[in-house]
């Protein structure tokens, strides 16, 4: 059930909150809805295609006008690949090679612009939004690696081709201007990427301990009342069964040896339980010394042999802290969640068991 109990996705993403706006179409072809740098990623791919659309379709079309034929072409060509790209993430989902998809085209594209001066000889000022996406892309490491060799074929086409530059009479400095000012974009993109994945990673980390804090206790570390319940809401499975147990007198154990022996015992616990469930089981601390347990994929006869399993070895089991030795038992009260049975009335039911089981003389499972 670890694995089954579906976990129940973050409420207040970035999806749901793009969902009402016109961002919405932005968003498409992400795959979870938890905040994450590949939603980042699927935004900036979506936002850039279809900006990249805006600019390469206009500016396709006047150099054709203009009789440019192959830029005209070129360009065009971008924004088909532009749009198609948006479609193909949209079904597939897979963002990283629609980056592919983005990135490279733009590569040549700006070098090609670069070569030839584009439209009126005014090529080269496109480059600068190079560094930004393939940062953003493809992360420091590698967006890095390719925009050295961005900045190598830069050069190559600047310095060492006969490039659109003499044809327009530019000033000589021209072409170092742009290299040294397309280095120190490639800077301040790098710093501000570098930031970015930085404030990232520690929001990351910090999103998962507040999760560990809300959904554990903190002392046997099992899942909580809070995680427990978000765990049966949010699962597939139409029916499972409920294990409700709870340490007979176990106020006497923190009366005989103290608070910090009666923590002890509940890890004790929580571990033997925890190392008798199937696969296919979830156990929770649901309240002070109540432990709740669902098991799915068997039958109410299985369910129940699972709590006296349970039982038997807490019974048996000696706990031992520094010099004090003692035993416990648990009382079981065990209900099934299904199709006429709600999680609430199957609470309700276990709950009322385990009270039976309890005024019956307690160590023992009822399951009605
Ligand atoms: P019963 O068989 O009727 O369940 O008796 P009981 O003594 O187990 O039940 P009762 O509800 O009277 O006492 C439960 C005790 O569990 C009281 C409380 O001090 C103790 N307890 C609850 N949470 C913790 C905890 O986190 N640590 C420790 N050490 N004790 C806890
Ligand atoms: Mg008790
Ligand atoms: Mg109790």
């Amino acid at each position: 059930m670890t694995n089954n109990l579906d976990e129940l996705k973050a409420e207040n993403t970035l999806k749901n909150k793009a969902k009402s706006s016109w961002l919405t179409s932005f968003y498409v072809g992400m795959t979870d809805d938890v905040f994450s740098e590949d939603i980042r990623r699927v935004f900036i791919i979506n936002l850039f295609a279809s900006v990249g659309v805006l600019f390469t379709l206009p500016l396709g079309l006047v150099s054709l006008f203009e009789g440019k034929l192959v830029l005209g072409c070129f360009l065009l060509l971008i924004a088909l690949l532009y749009a198609v790209n948006h479609i193909y993430l949209r079904r597939t989902h897979n963002h990283a090679l629609s980056g592919n998809f983005v990135i490279y085209p733009l590569y040549v594209l700006m070098i090609y612009l670069v070569y030839t001066g584009g439209v009126k000889g005014t090529g080269h000022v496109w480059i600068y939004c190079v560094p930004a996406v393939s940062l953003f892309l493809h992360g420091m490491k590698r967006g890095l690696i390719e925009l050295a060799f961005f900045t190598l074929a830069l050069i190559v086409t600047m310095f060492f081709t006969n490039s659109h530059f003499e044809e327009f009479g530019y000033d000589p400095n021209l072409k170092s201007r742009i290299l040294f000012s397309f280095i120190v974009v490639v800077f301040l993109s790098g710093i501000y990427e570098y930031s970015m994945s930085r404030f990232n990673q520690e929001l990351k980390e910090t999103s998962a301990k507040l999760k560990l804090v809300a959904y554990r206790d903190p002392v046997t570390e099992l899942l909580n009342r809070r995680g427990m319940l978000q765990r049966l809401e949010a699962s597939s499975y139409a029916s499972f069964h409920l294990l409700l147990a709870d340490v007979d007198f176990f106020k006497r154990i923190n009366d005989e040896y103290g608070h910090e022996v009666g923590d002890y015992a509940l890890v004790e616990l929580a571990n033997l339980i925890q190392t008798s469930l199937p696969e296919k089981g979830l156990a929770s601390r649901w309240g002070g010394e109540e432990f709740l347990i669902a098991v799915c994929d068997c039958n109410e006869s299985d369910a129940y042999a699972l709590a006296e399993l349970i039982r038997h070895k807490v019974e048996k089991h000696e706990f031992v802290y520094l010099d004090h030795r003692f035993h416990m038992t648990l009382s079981f009260g065990v209900a099934t969640m299904n199709e006429l049975t709600s999680l609430r009335e199957a609470m309700t039911l276990a709950d009322g068991r385990l009270y039976h089981a309890k005024r019956a003389g307690r160590n023992q499972t009822r399951r009605n």
